[in-house]
C-alpha cells in the first residue's frame, strides 16, 4: 500500500480517522497512534480522548460494582450465619435474619455478574 497523498511512496501505517495510508512525511503521532499530519491531528487526539475515557468510566464502574458485591456478600454472610446460630434460641425470628442473609447474598451475585459485564 501507498501513501494516500503521494502515490509513489510507500505506506507506513494508516490515519486513525479517515484510515488512509500515510507515507513517513504524512504521519504525525498522536498519543501513539497515526493521523494524517495537519488534516486529522485534532480529531484523532479527540477520539482518543473519548475512548480513553470509556476505558476509565468503565473500569470504575467495574469497581464499584465489586465494591458492592463484597459488602453485601460479607453483610449477608454475617447475617444467614447469625440466623443459623440463633436459630435454636430464636426460632421463626432467626428465618428472619437468615432471609436478609439470604437476600443480601443474591445482591451480591447480581452486584459481581454486572461488574463484570463492564470489564
Ligand atoms: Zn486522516
Ligand atoms: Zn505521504
Amino acid at each position: 500500500m501507498n501513501c494516500f497523498y503521494h502515490p509513489d511512496k510507500p505506506a507506513i501505517g494508516l490515519c486513525k480517522y479517515c484510515q488512509r495510508g500515510l507515507c513517513i512525511e504524512c504521519a504525525a503521532i498522536v498519543d501513539d497512534v497515526i493521523a494524517c499530519k495537519g488534516r486529522h491531528e485534532d480529531e484523532v487526539r479527540q477520539l482518543e480522548q473519548l475512548t480513553a475515557r470509556n476505558l476509565f468510566q468503565s473500569r470504575r464502574v467495574a469497581s464499584a460494582y465489586n465494591r458492592n458485591a463484597i459488602f453485601y456478600g460479607l453483610v449477608g454472610v454475617l447475617f444467614s450465619g447469625f440466623g443459623i446460630m440463633q436459630y435454636r434460641f430464636l426460632g421463626l425470628q432467626a428465618m428472619f435474619f437468615i432471609l436478609i442473609g439470604l437476600f443480601l447474598l443474591y445482591a451480591a451475585t447480581a452486584n459481581y455478574f454486572e461488574g463484570r459485564k463492564h470489564k
